[in-house]
């Protein structure tokens, strides 16, 4: 998946490109007048089915590291902003990543425990192997 070639305040976007684009729907030169139409709708839900696929590229399913998360995130906040996706639907969406993001976390840390708890036992191994040399 490429990342887009346009650049945030906090540097590189983040976001996933467009298929045939080097850019993001939000960076996306040639789509600057249909942003303004949405924009100009000032927030008000979009007539047409909430599209995101250049948000979500699998789906949900792609959301599955925290990077995926915080891209997604940074999509739906200038949707939002954009007018492209309602304020509701932004809350619902963000709530979800937040959720997603804190779940990610958790099977993070349960994966250091693991690891710690297996670095131990090595080094119990080891301590024990030595002290047998030793006698
Ligand atoms: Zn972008």
């Amino acid at each position: 998946m490429t990342k887009c070639a346009g650049s945030t305040a906090e540097g590189p976007c983040t976001a996933p490109a467009q298929e045939g684009s080097p850019f993001c729907y939000w960076h996306d030169p040639s789509k600057e007048e249909e942003r303004r139409e949405a924009s100009s709708r000032g927030g008000r839900a979009p007539k047409t089915p909430l599209d995101l696929s250049n948000v979500l590229e699998e789906g949900p399913k792609s959301l599955r590291t925290l990077e995926a998360v915080a891209a997604a995130n940074e999509s739906i906040i200038g949707g939002v902003l954009g007018g492209r996706i309602s304020m509701d639907k932004g809350r619902v969406l963000i709530n979800g990543l937040r959720l997603q993001a804190s779940v990610l976390e958790s099977i993070d840390a349960a994966k250091i425990r693991q690891d710690i708890d297996e670095l131990r036992a090595a080094v119990k191994r080891i301590e024990e192997e030595r002290a047998y040399v030793r006698r």
